[in-house]
């Protein structure tokens, strides 16, 4: 397991409504976070800067679909011919005090939620099987987890019983003012260009449902400028970022494109 990230500066994360006093709240009583929204919103920055707010080192996994419990808890590793025992990322926070934060958790394997459900409840506890521990969480540990409701997999959608354990905080793309400024914050884009692009992915998130799964993130908004402030042409940027990456199909693509015409 790689080691948790040191503790770095605050990682800058701008407020769209009362996240940061919610998390701290959860942080201070001890109670686990569940994080919904699209991806790319800004639910991992987000994490990031809580996590070195309130001092803690943050353990990050991304959930797969063959990410399994000992992923989370550890194994016994095979290390010079002895067999020893490797905390996975949850034990170490547990262990160590710090925040688990598990993206995309809805992707795990189902015996994660096994883990999860006697960590989430006011026992929190995590039971290693394999070595014999049972492992009593300290003040200092928080479990977050998100997951994006957006997908529309009916198996894998989070469990009532599971999701009723969380408290829970609804993302969306940040509204145009502030997705501007983290525009701005960072690329170093001007504002007025700024401006645009954020206007220009609000028309483009509205085709979303229609012919999109997805709408452009805030995270493609960011790289388009990042291009943008390279020194690379408008439309060449919003095409490489905000087009491409959306849709395969030629139909939509040639949409997208009316839009941008519309805009530019
Ligand atoms: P998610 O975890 O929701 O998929 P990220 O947290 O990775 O998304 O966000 C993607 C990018 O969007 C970040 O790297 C950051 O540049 C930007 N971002 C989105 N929202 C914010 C915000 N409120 N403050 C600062 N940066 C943001």
């Amino acid at each position: 397991m790689s080691p948790p990230a040191p503790i770095p500066e605050i990682p800058f994360y701008l407020p769209v409504g009362n996240e940061c006093r919610l998390f701290e709240l959860a942080f201070a009583h001890r109670l686990p976070l569940l994080l919904k929204g699209p991806t790319g919103c800004g639910k991992t920055r987000f994490v990031a800067h809580m996590a070195a707010r309130v001092g803690r080192p943050l353990y990050t996994v991304s959930c797969h679909d063959d990410l399994t419990a000992a992923d989370l808890t550890g194994r016994y590793l095979l290390k010079g011919g002895d067999t020893v025992w490797t905390d996975g990322p949850l034990t170490a926070a547990v262990r160590q005090g710090g925040i688990a934060y598990l993206d995309e958790v809805v992707e795990a394997r189902k015996d994660v939620t096994v883990v999860l459900h006697p960590l989430t409840d006011d026992r929190r506890l995590l039971p290693l099987d394999r070595t014999g521990e049972l492992l009593q969480a300290p003040d200092d540990f928080m479990l977050v987890v998100s997951y994006n409701p957006g997908y529309q997999n009916v198996l894998k959608q989070l469990k009532p019983s599971t999701r009723q354990r969380f408290v829970a905080i609804e993302f969306d793309f940040p509204p145009a003012e502030v997705e501007r400024k983290v525009v701005v914050a960072e690329t170093g884009l001007d504002e007025g260009r700024a401006h645009s692009l954020v206007m220009l992915a609000g028309r483009l998130r509205s085709l979303k449902g229609h012919d999109l799964e997805e709408g452009v993130s805030t995270r493609l908004l960011v790289y388009c400028a990042t291009l943008v402030q390279a020194g690379m042409n408008l439309r060449e940027a919003v095409q490489a970022a905000m087009i491409e990456p959306l849709t395969d199909d030629a139909d939509v693509k040639k949409g997208l494109d009316e839009v941008v015409l519309a805009v530019f």
